[in-house]
């Protein structure tokens, strides 16, 4: 199996491995990418009655989505605000009304689809670092009004009864997002589509592709696929085999640690399952894995090849910042995975020309985004909906470059700087 060395990896609970394209074959779609995004297109597809081959480069899922946090929540990599200074207030609405489908497709396919080890555990708590319970509980509310969100207050004496840290002011917990082994979700999904009839072809790298005919083909060192229809799905690892499309994303590295087995002394920090994310705006995140006994703690962005052990000594920084208590508390392993992100930060979702189609660039949100991107792709191309048009004005603009990636990082920094202030000031 080609994956980095992960939690994910290392806790599968299948193992199948599938044959690289071999020769050339026909179907009404091939989806290009085997990540979240392509591998939920393909499946709903499948369902809608299309033959479907998807090709992965690597083993499905090597990609951000079997390297991630695992937190299912609503919402995109960015917030309302922007949203609806891009598209109005309604379209922003009915988005994230779909970001909220998008978390209860995750839920419905896992016990649908009895997914093994997908191990969903309900609750995501976002707490404060900072001292503004009132700002906190009208967030709730308003949320609780507009979407019909199930999100609960938590003061500070019950924050610091589930958390050991003084770092923490006020929480809000939302009851209906939860958190999954990223990876046994994905390859679950996988099995469906190989059940319903679907080609996943791994090892298969598509290396050219003919987009103008009727027919389209893609071609891998071992084959060719001819389908009416192609799904570009290829995250933050695009690369020129679409410039348009690479042009139009910057491929972002964040950071996760999973430490060693010590559970008792993990609870002297932390006694809730919840997912736990703080609210600043260049947070942290963390849970506990393996039924409790380890914590996977994730954080950091850089635009640039980075040291890792740099970056783990400063996820250890945060932890035991956070949590002197932990401070013996050994990190067993750490890896990085790239998302990838449009200058809008929002995903690009759409048909780029008649029959080919991309569903990419879901940035550091895309457990319940993909599911959505998924879902309007598939009713797109089966003639079912035209919700996919909600995303039309976040188009494949330019993102940069090398300059963008500069813009990227600089940003970062700055939101690192400002949230050290509004810390620093309550
Ligand atoms: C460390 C980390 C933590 C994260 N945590 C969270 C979280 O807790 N919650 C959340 O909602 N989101 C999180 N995210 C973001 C989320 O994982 C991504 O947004 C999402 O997985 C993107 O899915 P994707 O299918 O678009 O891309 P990917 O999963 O990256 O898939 C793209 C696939 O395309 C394949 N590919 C590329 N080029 C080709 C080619 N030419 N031919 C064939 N195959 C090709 C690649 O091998 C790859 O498998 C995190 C991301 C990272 C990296």
């Amino acid at each position: 199996m080609n994956y980095p060395d992960t939690y994910y990896s290392r806790t599968l609970t299948d193992r199948t491995e599938r044959p690289a394209l071999s020769g050339d074959i026909t179907c009404d779609t091939v989806v290009i990418g085997g990540g979240l995004a392509g591998i939920t297109t393909a499946l709903q597809l499948s369902r809608g009655g299309q033959k479907v081959v998807v090709l992965e480069a690597k083993s499905i899922g090597f990609g951000a989505s079997g390297r991630n946090g695992g937190f299912v929540s609503a919402g995109y990599a960015t917030d309302v605000e922007q949203i609806s200074g891009i598209a109005g207030r309604e379209a922003a609405h009915r988005l994230y009304l779909m970001s909220i489908e998008g978390v209860d497709f995750v839920r419905d396919s896992i016990s649908g689809l009895s997914i093994a080890g997908a191990d969903p555990v309900d609750g995501v708590t976002s707490v404060m670092r900072y001292d503004d319970g009132d700002g906190l509980r009208t967030y709730a509310t308003e949320a609780r009004q507009r979407y019909g969100q199930d999100l609960e207050y938590l003061d500070t004496a019950r924050v610091r009864r589930e958390l050991k840290s003084t770092r923490y002011f006020h929480g809000v917990r939302d009851r209906k997002a939860f958190h999954i082994h990223p990876l046994n979700y994905l390859r679950g999904l996988a099995a469906e589509i190989e059940r319903l009839g679907g080609v996943i072809c791994e090892n298969s790298n598509a290396i050219a592709t003919e987009l103008n005919a009727g027919n389209k083909t893609v071609r891998t060192a071992g084959g060719t696929v001819t389908a009416r229809t192609v799904v570009f799905s290829t995250g933050g690892y695009t690369d020129q085999l679409n410039p348009r499309l690479r042009r139009a994303m910057l491929p972002i590295a964040t950071y996760v640690m999973v430490t060693e087995e010590a559970p008792e002394l993990i609870a002297t920090a932390i006694t809730t399952r919840d997912g736990i994310g703080d609210n600043r705006r260049a947070g942290d995140y963390y849970r506990l894995v393996d039924g409790g006994k380890r914590l996977l703690w994730g954080g950091r962005i850089t635009t640039r090849a980075a040291s890792m052990s740099g970056l783990v000594h400063e996820l250890r920084r945060e932890m035991t910042g956070t949590y002197p208590q932990l401070r013996d508390l050994k990190t067993e392993l750490a890896w990085s995975g790239l998302m990838a992100y449009a200058r809008h930060l929002m995903p690009q979702i759409g048909e780029m020309q008649p029959g080919v189609w991309h569903c990419t660039a879901f940035g550091g949100h895309g457990l319940n985004t993909t599911a959505i991107g998924g879902k309007v792709v598939a009713e797109g191309i089966l003639g079912e909906s035209e919700r996919y048009k909600l995303f039309a004005p976040f188009g494949l603009v330019w993102a940069g470059g090398m300059a963008g990636l500069a813009a990227a990082q600089l940003t970062y920094w700055k939101l690192q700087a400002q949230d050290w202030w509004r810390e620093r000031a309550a």
